[in-house]
């Protein structure tokens, strides 16, 4: 298709991701009139986003440090479709400084905020202490990298246990390590620094308070790169496993009129402080007694922006788009409100009973839930292969009602007609998170998870024989695993999939 000539800043934009946000990103340019052009790796050549895109172009090996994370082969690609901006969605480049500068060297536009800007943000130090000088207030602990045991107790006896040991350049909930007595803090310290080092290249890592039963809220904004900045209002994240969320809500059961206002207010002092460009978030952590802090500022277009879209009508990639466009923020602040409720579940290809380690394998076949307040995000189709390479999330459901009873209720309804058969997949902790008195009446916290789930719970109930056999099957395909009688551990771990899966539903009658 050819790309109409508009006049505009640019009229072609290159998705430098993949998955369900290449995808809805590529289709709010589209309803913009944008150019699209997708970028794969090896094993994505028939992957959902380059099916969807004008034009895709092939960038290399499937680990993603060979395709994905290369600015070069972005570059090389967006040069030569002659595309003029870059639109990074969320992980690999968004965030990345180097790369953004890169980009505008080029002449092309970063559809984000500044390179500056990522930087800051990007260091959990460093904004620790911007924040700290724009008078946002921080969680209780130190601005300066800690390698002394010694001095990490001394500080910890200062703000008292337990502490939380947290990687500066960290992030996807890794490289932090709670410690609760003197004892453990030279081992915690050492290995925490280890895996800091290992994972982001960057070893430095800072004490802070580690508040007990928190909420996760965090606040939608978008700049103008000018200073001027607004607030779509806060979603809360507490549904997490390994501090990863799973389930996404706005607006937050938890906040009052007026806590709300306050820390919506924060957010939109944060990001005027640096004079934010486009759509960023601003995490904080609210403890039991009603105070908030600031947690991180994440530079780029949420994976669960979505809850916001629904309960404030808006589209923020077109939001984004426009900031870049040199066309200001679209909407006004007096005419925002949030309407309604909009749930979000992260559906990923992973298995609740086994640590939510993650999936792999063939989408064989789905059911795609429809009817009024019901929004897919989707980056998979029936056939095809779920790689090992990247982040295990397949799609994203989200729901809408007109209040949190009626989006609770909608969304049990949804998750019932919704089936896939494939990997293995986490429906069915969504519809066990949704029967929870904890979630239900809005009390849940971080700890949500690690103390209310248990496999057994949700997996149906055998009698002893059902449960023997599931036993020996089990072993059946560990042993097959070990003997390499399966030559790829990609099959096997499909295959013992399905199988659980059929297994359990012959056994329980269970379609
Ligand atoms: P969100 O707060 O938007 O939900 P997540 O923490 O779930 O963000 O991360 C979004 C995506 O970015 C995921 O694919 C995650 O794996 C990836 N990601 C985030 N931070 C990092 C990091 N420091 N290193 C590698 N991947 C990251
Ligand atoms: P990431 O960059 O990995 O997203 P965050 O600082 O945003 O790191 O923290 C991720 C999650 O870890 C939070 O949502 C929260 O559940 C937990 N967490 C982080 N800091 C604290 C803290 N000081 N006290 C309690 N929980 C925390
Ligand atoms: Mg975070």
């Amino acid at each position: 298709m050819a790309t109409r000539k508009t006049g505009r800043k640019f009229d072609k934009v290159l998705v430098a991701n993949r998955g369900e946000i290449a995808v809805r990103i590529i289709q709010g340019l589209r309803e913009m009139g944008l150019g699209t052009v997708a970028v794969y790796s090896e094993v994505d050549r028939t992957a959902l986003h380059v099916l969807m895109a004008d034009e895709a172009v092939f960038i290399g090996p499937s680990p993603a440090a060979e395709s994905y994370l290369v600015g070069d082969k972005i570059l090389a690609a967006a040069r030569e479709t002659g595309a003029g901006a870059i639109h990074p969605g969320y992980g690999f480049l968004s965030e990345n400084g180097p790369f953004s500068r890169q980009v505008e060297e080029a002449g092309l536009v970063f559809i984000g905020p500044t390179a500056e800007s990522m930087e800051v943000m990007g260091d959990k130090l460093a904004s620790r202490r911007k924040m700290r000088s724009s008078g946002v207030t921080v969680v209780p602990g130190t601005d300066e990298a800690v390698t002394d045991p010694e001095v990490a107790i001394g500080i910890a006896e200062g703000i008292g246990y337990p502490v939380l040991l947290k990687a500066s350049a960290g992030g996807g909930g890794k490289g932090m390590r709670i410690v609760r007595k003197s004892g453990d803090m030279a081992s915690a310290l050492r290995q925490t620094m280890g895996e800091a080092g290992s994972a982001f290249g960057n070893d430095a890592i800072f004490v802070e308070k580690y508040i007990e039963n928190p909420k996760h809220i965090e606040v939608q904004v978008l700049g103008d790169g000018q200073g001027n900045a607004i607030h779509l209002f806060e979603r809360e994240c507490s549904v997490q496993r390994r501090h990863q969320k799973v389930i996404e809500e706005s607006p937050s059961p938890s906040l009052t009129p007026e806590l709300r206002e306050k820390i919506c207010a924060a957010a939109v002092q944060t990001a005027a402080a640096i004079d934010y460009r486009g759509a960023g978030t601003v995490e904080f952590i609210l403890a039991p007694n009603g105070e908030f802090y600031f947690l991180e500022m994440n530079t780029r277009l949420q994976v669960e922006h979505p809850v916001t879209e629904m309960v404030t009508g808006t589209d923020l990639v077109h939001a984004m788009v426009k900031i870049a466009l040199g066309e200001g923020i679209c909407y006004r602040q007096e005419d925002l409100r949030q309407q309604g409720w909009a749930l979000e579940f992260r559906l990923y290809a992973e298995d609740p009973s086994r640590n939510f380690a993650p999936s792999i394998g063939r989408i064989e076949s789905m059911t795609i839930p429809q009817g009024p307040g019901v929004r897919l995000d989707l980056g998979v189709y029936e056939g095809f292969d779920v790689p090992i390479h990247y982040d295990p999330m397949l799609a994203k459901l989200i729901v809408w009602g007109e209040d949190r009873e009626q989006a609770i209720a909608r969304s049990r309804r949804v998750l019932g007609e919704f089936t896939l058969h494939g990997p293995v997949h986490n429906l069915p902790f969504h519809q066990w998170a949704l029967e929870q008195p904890a979630f239900i009446d809005g009390s849940y916290t971080t700890h949500f998870v690690e103390d209310e789930f248990d496999p057994a719970d949700w997996l149906p109930e055998l009698d002893a024989g059902q449960a023997e056999a599931l036993v020996a099957a089990t072993a059946l395909f560990e042993a097959l695993r070990r003997s390499g009688q399966a030559t790829e551990e990609k099959n096997v771990d499909c295959a013992a999939g399905n199988w659980r899966r059929n297994a359990l539903r012959s056994m329980t009658g269970n379609k």
